[in-house]
């Protein structure tokens, strides 16, 4: 695969994240357009709603595109999906016929502001990467026991809450909540003072499955419709009373951050590769008939208020030792039904080196060899004011499917009581 060229000319810089071979979906609003679903071409967005209203793309019979979500486009289901994709292809092609029916529904990046791209039905979070559970598991139980004996064998994870998942751009309130430490008598409730992120991918689920009935792993792989970065912010010291023995709870409830625009998999399918060798075989519902990750180069950046952006962590999302679609289909094996805007998200994404570790805790090993962050600064954890920004792309032969970013800042904890 290499370059697909339109005729929106800053799309076909191999720099630029969104190309042709990339076209993302999101949901944007501007001084004059209430939000509305939108798609990536270079760096202009091209408004659905008015391009709907054109005739230019049909894709129901009711329109789909004069709303602030794409679950109804999700909800017509991957045929579809890939009718939509080849349309756009057609409509901004360098040897389009219909640029000068389309041009004027480019609306600029710059003029735009990004709103959450869909509406979350659920969120499910999951502790998947190898090198992440190895390193959190040594830090609380010892290295003799930092895998649990299950981890080899399923995809882990908790049910989340969609209700505080936000948009890149989104302030994070520091969450207070109920912590002790190791040698104290008692716990003491107020402000986290060890706040963290975690670097994830989010799976975006985009058909439903049947309450009762499991779904294959190829089959979860057909369901999902895309893919966002996803910043899992973690309170480490809540989370390290709280977790035994139900999981993360108010540690992980106060925030979950995702990208703006969702990568389709569709534009991923040349970056597929396949999950590492497994240790243990895996019972056969959960065994891949064929790759189902992606190589998309991942780093987080710090800036301090009013400092400098530092990168902090270089991985990429090929060091999952479970794919999207497994958890998906582990998800539905009991028979839990799956919905359209449900988002999974993938777990910490780490690789083996030191500088390749997806979050603080890691990182800085539990706070004990703090990271340097220019300016004279270090952190052990994230302090107020810090802006945490995650980078995502996948990257082809003369050419890049980017994610664009998912970027916040920390404010102060509200006083309570
Ligand atoms: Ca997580």
């Amino acid at each position: 695969m290499t370059l697909m060229t339109s005729w929106v000319e800053s799309a076909n810089d191999a720099a630029c994240p969104f190309p042709l071979n990339n076209l993302p979906y999101g949901v944007f609003s501007t001084n004059s357009l209430e939000p509305r679903c939108g798609v990536a071409i270079g760096d202009m967005i091209l408004d659905m709603a008015a391009v709907e209203e054109a005739r230019l793309i049909e894709l129901a019979d009711d329109p789909v595109f004069d709303v602030p979500y794409w679950n109804d486009v999700m909800e017509l289901g991957p045929e579809a999906w890939e009718i939509l994709r080849l349309r756009l292809m057609g409509l901004l092609h360098i040897d389009s016929t219909e640029q000068a029916a389309v041009a004027p529904h480019l609306v600029p990046m710059a003029e735009a502001r990004m709103e959450m791209p869909l509406v979350v039905a659920e969120y499910t979070d999951f502790y998947a990467g190898k090198h992440h559970a190895s390193n959190v598991g040594t830090m609380f139980r010892g290295a003799e026991n930092a895998l649990p004996p299950n981890w080899l064998h399923m995809p882990i994870g908790y049910n989340g809450r969609a209700s505080s998942v936000v948009v890149s751009g989104t302030d994070i309130i520091r969450p207070n909540g109920q912590t002790k430490a190791p040698d104290a008598n008692a716990p003491v409730f107020g402000p986290s003072k060890r706040l963290d992120i975690e670097l994830e991918m989010g799976a975006i689920v985009g058909s439903a499955s049947e309450l009762g009935h499991p779904v294959t792993v190829a089959q979860a792989d057909e369901m999902i419709f895309g893919y966002v970065l996803l910043n899992d912010w973690s309170a480490r010291d809540i989370q390290a009373w709280e977790y035994q023995p139900l999981g993360p709870f108010q540690a992980k409830a106060f925030a979950t951050s995702i990208s703006p625009w969702i990568v389709t998999r569709a534009a991923l399918e040349p970056f597929r590769t396949s999950t590492p060798a497994r240790e243990r075989d895996l019972l056969p519902y959960l065994q891949e008939p064929r790759p189902m990750l992606y190589d998309i180069a991942l780093s987080v950046t710090l800036r301090p208020e009013g400092g400098e952006e530092t990168t902090i962590c270089e991985t990429n999302y090929s060091e999952m030792y479970y794919s999207s679609a497994q958890q998906l289909a582990h998800h539905a094996s009991s028979g839990c039904a799956m919905t359209p805007g449900d988002l999974l998200g993938s777990g910490t994404i780490s690789g083996a080196g030191k500088h390749q570790r997806g979050c603080l805790l890691e990182l800085t090993w539990g706070g004990e060899d703090p990271i340097d962050i220019g300016g004279g600064q270090t952190r052990s954890f994230i302090e107020d004011g810090d802006t945490l920004t995650l980078h995502g792309a996948a990257k082809g032969d003369g050419y890049t499917v980017g994610f664009g970013t998912c970027t916040s800042t920390i404010k102060p904890a509200v006083k309570f009581p």
